[in-house]
């Protein structure tokens, strides 16, 4: 197999230990497996999106010693692309407009899994006199199931567990879930490493690959370094950015908090990290719970 990776940050601020953990995974297990890296800035949701936290991260993964392939991809640029799956699967009826508010379905939808179950209203047309505000894909009641590399069999009936859930935001921007799946098959990414806290919307990119008779690539979910409160470290809490001119301590550490072995000798630079590291991989060492503490 061709393997054909990627790493795709949202600039909402610079890299901190917890993304270094997950592009460290990625790029350990691309290179391991002799594949392409490719890089994609998530910037599809504009209102969260930092002046200069994408220079500010390319900077950072540069300083890291991390080698992607070909032009980083920007999905505010993609707009189109969208427009024209969006436009597809309203044609097709797997997707309607919308036209509840969130106060309407906190009101009536029952909670999920993952926020509520969206109760339907408008699953079969908009209630008189109202507009279309976000659009929604359809799911059903079949179970998708996926074998995670690092955090095994996960299974999910979307009907019941997630509900309908929105393509296109009130906003207007294309939500995380269409976006990922388009990039994703576009690039032609056959293995997808990334943070645990998305586990959970795997088997609703997985039906949307289904639908848009896209390939589904591989998945392994990373643990995720939590704050002493138990929260996932986020970009916007400005956690601990990366230091640019010091990247050794940190990339051992997320090696460590990877479950791999330490080298023998401690590498000169991050070239002769990556270069050792690429042979020392083994994606079987990490460990399959999904959240570690910073220490
Ligand atoms: N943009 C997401 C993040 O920064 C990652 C999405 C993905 O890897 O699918 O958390």
């Amino acid at each position: 197999m061709n393997y054909r990776g990627r790493f795709a940050p949202s600039p909402t601020g610079p890299l901190h230990a917890g993304s270094l953990i997950a592009a460290v995974a990625s790029h350990a297990d691309a290179l391991a497996n002799d594949g392409q890296w490719l890089l994609r800035m998530e910037d599809v949701d504009e209102g969260r999106v930092v002046a200069g936290a994408a220079d500010r991260i390319l900077h950072t993964l540069e300083a890291f010693g991390f080698e992607w392939q070909g032009a980083v991809w920007h999905q505010s640029r993609r707009k189109a692309r969208y427009r024209e799956i969006i436009e597809q699967l309203l044609k097709e009826g797997l997707a309607y407009p919308c036209a509840c508010t969130r106060r309407e379905i906190a009101e009536t939808g029952t909670p999920g899994i993952e926020g509520m179950i969206y109760p339907g209203r408008c699953r079969n047309g908009l209630p008189q006199g109202r507009e279309g505000r976000a659009i929604r894909l359809r799911t059903d009641d079949r179970e998708i199931c996926f074998s995670d590399r690092i955090q095994g069999r996960h299974c999910q009936i979307l009907e019941r567990d997630i509900g309908d859930f929105i393509i296109r935001r009130a906003d207007g921007y294309t939500a995380y879930q269409l976006a990922v799946v388009v990039d994703d098959a576009d690039q032609g990414i056959n293995q997808v490493v990334r943070g645990a806290d998305l586990l959970l919307s795997t088997p609703r990119q997985l039906h949307l690959q289904e639908l848009l008779g896209f390939p589904h690539p591989e998945y392994a979910h990373v643990p995720l370094l939590l704050d002493d409160q138990g929260r996932k470290l986020s970009k916007q809490d400005k956690a601990h950015p990366l230091a640019d001119d010091d990247p050794l301590p940190a990339l051992l550490q997320a090696w460590h908090c990877l479950g791999q072995a330490a080298p023998d000798e401690r590498p000169d630079n991050v070239q002769a990290f990556w270069h050792w590291a690429a042979s020392a991989w083994s994606i079987d060492r990490v460990p399959a719970m999904q959240a570690l503490h910073e220490s």
